[in-house]
């Protein structure tokens, strides 16, 4: 019999963290309020899986996350795979925005060990509550060999995700989560099963590394709707490295809106149409003449994840020809 694996679980806060009055509350309850340790102490299956060690890293819900959270997430974890004693990490996280830390880990750790972001739509004293199970299923994702070298997960819904297409889409409901491809695998009674593997570099095929980041760009994201005032684009540009337009359909944009974008491009302003749309790709010079206006276009990436990918380019010397392949290599 081999030795079970070391896995350290950090925690963050979120719903999985969370308490209310009455188990009918499975959506008003205050989150964060657990410990880690409180949330494995109900757990005792799970040693079964795994030598599990534990740390508090932050507690608070995900919305709060912004760019010096993510670096102080990615540093710890670069920090804690690096060492020989620790097999795999799972995060638990406010479901909110996991899945723009687990993109952010899978475009920057340099590891194969398994690292697993978790989360719960319904805090563990709610009717039905998914957080005993969802923090089990990501532990033995985690601690199984299968799960090596295929960058950062997402387990919800006794459902693997990869980090790269995962995205929340629903706001209470247990399956809440999506990838536009499928999920990866399915977790059951402890097991991991995988059907399909990651398509795009991430972890070890790529340039960044979180302990070699200080600061991250500004990236903006705004989403775009007929109405909208030219001055709020205006603003917005005014103080950004980078804008992620979120259009309408594929990547469309208002005539109105044309000149305050082809404006903040001029004074070099890195302009990405993305699409509201949630799902599909923006063709380039499709809507509009990207290469005439200066202007960045996703693929298939949402606009949350467009703006992790932006920041992260943006942190090496890339002109717009080397910006533009992020968005199809990743
Ligand atoms: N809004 C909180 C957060 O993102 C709770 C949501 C959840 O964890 O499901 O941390």
């Amino acid at each position: 019999m081999t030795a079970k694996p070391n896995i350290l679980v950090i925690g963050t806060g979120g719903t999985i963290a969370g308490q209310g009055k009455a188990a009918v509350n499975t959506s008003a309850y205050l989150c964060s309020v657990l410990g880690i340790d409180e949330i494995l102490d109900t757990l005792p299956q799970a040693s079964a899986l795994a030598n599990l060690r534990s740390e508090q890293l932050l507690q608070t819900g995900s919305e709060n996350f912004n760019n010096e959270h993510l670096l102080a997430i990615g540093k710890r974890v670069a920090e804690v795979l690096a060492q020989q004693d620790v097999d795999g990490v799972v995060i638990t996280h406010g479901t909110d925005t996991i899945e723009e830390t687990a993109y952010f880990l899978h475009l920057t750790l340099k590891s194969a060990k398994p690292v697993v972001v978790v989360g719960s739509m319904r805090p563990p004293s709610a009717m039905s509550s998914d957080a005993s199970l969802n923090l089990y299923d990501a532990i033995a994702v985690a601690a199984h060999p299968s799960s090596h070298g295929i960058g950062t997960l997402v387990v919800a819904n006794s459902e693997i995700h990869t980090a790269r297409d995962v995205v929340k889409s629903n706001s209470f409901k247990l399956d809440a989560f999506r990838s536009p491809y499928g999920a990866l695998g399915w977790v059951i009674e402890g097991v991991p099963h995988y059907y399909r593997r990651p398509a795009r570099a991430h972890t070890l095929d790529t340039p960044w590394f979180p302990e070699r980041l200080s600061r991250l760009p500004k990236v903006e994201i705004v989403y775009g709707y007929g109405s909208l005032e030219t001055v709020a684009v205006e603003a917005i540009a005014a103080n950004a490295h980078g804008l992620i337009f979120a259009g309408t359909g594929n990547g469309n944009i208002a005539s109105h809106l044309l000149k305050p974008l082809r404006d903040a491009a001029r004074h070099g302003v890195n302009v990405v149409r993305a699409s509201r749309t949630g799902n599909g790709i923006v063709l380039r010079n499709g809507a509009q003449p990207d290469d005439e206006y200066g202007w960045l276009t996703v693929d298939d990436q949402i606009p949350q994840k467009a703006r992790l990918l932006l920041m992260l380019a943006l942190t090496q010397d890339a002109d717009t020809n080397a910006l533009q392949a992020v968005f199809t290599r990743y």
